[in-house]
């Protein structure tokens, strides 16, 4: 579904992504893994075209999508959960959740997003009058995950969805991600630092060190391999 080829990006004089190279399959759920600065949000805002590679190729859904403006991308049906959520805070939750669908001209099937939304976090239906900066942390994630569901995504990219959530929600979270995947069908890239989650809820896993992938494989094998344990999950 989504083909990664050789991207190259760039800050000015720092380099992001320095040859990042991956597939992901249709319905599966892949987790990117890193430490600090190794480049998984530069990798998330390249795809979705909020930053343009000096190089590489970038294939969703057998279309070249590397120059492709970020609407189009969206229209497309690849969505994206950014990191530290970026919701409207001064505009409701159902302000909030309108949004997600603004490129949507079919009110029917804004309608039946919303529902959908709605039964994947009920919590939203019972505060929608509610001002989204008024949210816990963990309440605020449901939503940026609800309004990028509004959006009719085919695949979902997550940026590091348990940052600073109260460990209970951040398995009602995870919880969420995979019922998301099963049930709807939505293929889903996720980017965690908490790689013990990550690979916890994924099928197969990409390491990104310093902008390219080090190690990748089934997130079964990766858990238990020595370089990894040492490394991300905590010895
Ligand atoms: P983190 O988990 O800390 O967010 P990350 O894996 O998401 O890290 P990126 O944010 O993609 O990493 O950063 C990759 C590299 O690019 C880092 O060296 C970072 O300092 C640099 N970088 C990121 N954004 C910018 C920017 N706007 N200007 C300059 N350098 C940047």
């Amino acid at each position: 579904m989504l083909q990664v080829t050789d991207l190259q990006v760039s800050y000015g004089a720092i380099t992001a992504l320095s040859g990042l190279s991956f597939q992901i399959p249709a319905g599966a759920i892949v987790t990117l893994i890193g430490g600090n600065g190794a480049g998984k949000t530069t990798t998330l805002r390249t795809i979705s075209g909020l930053l343009r590679p000096k190089a590489g190729r970038i294939v969703f859904d057998e279309e070249d999508i590397t120059a492709t403006p970020s609407h189009r991308i969206v229209a497309r049906g690849l969505g994206h959960v950014p990191e530290g959520r970026m919701i409207f805070s001064n505009l409701t939750v159902a302000e909030n959740l309108a949004m997600g669908a603004y490129l949507l001209h079919d009110t029917d099937l804004v309608q039946k997003n919303r529902e959908y939304v709605f039964g994947v976090f009920p919590r939203l239906k019972e505060r929608l009058k509610q001002m989204a900066g008024t949210l816990s942390g963990g309440e605020q994630q449901m939503l940026a995950i609800g309004r990028a569901l509004m959006g009719s995504p085919k695949f979902l990219m997550l940026d590091e969805p348990s940052l600073g959530i109260a460990p209970r929600l951040i398995s009602t979270i995870f919880e969420k991600i995979v019922e998301i995947n099963r049930e709807h069908g939505i293929t889903i890239l996720l980017v965690e630092q908490n790689a013990n989650l990550a690979l916890d809820v994924s099928s197969y896993a990409f390491v990104l060190e310093t902008g390219r992938i080090a190690m990748q494989g089934e997130s079964k094998h990766l858990r238990t391999d020595p370089r990894l344990k040492a490394t991300y999950l905590g010895g």
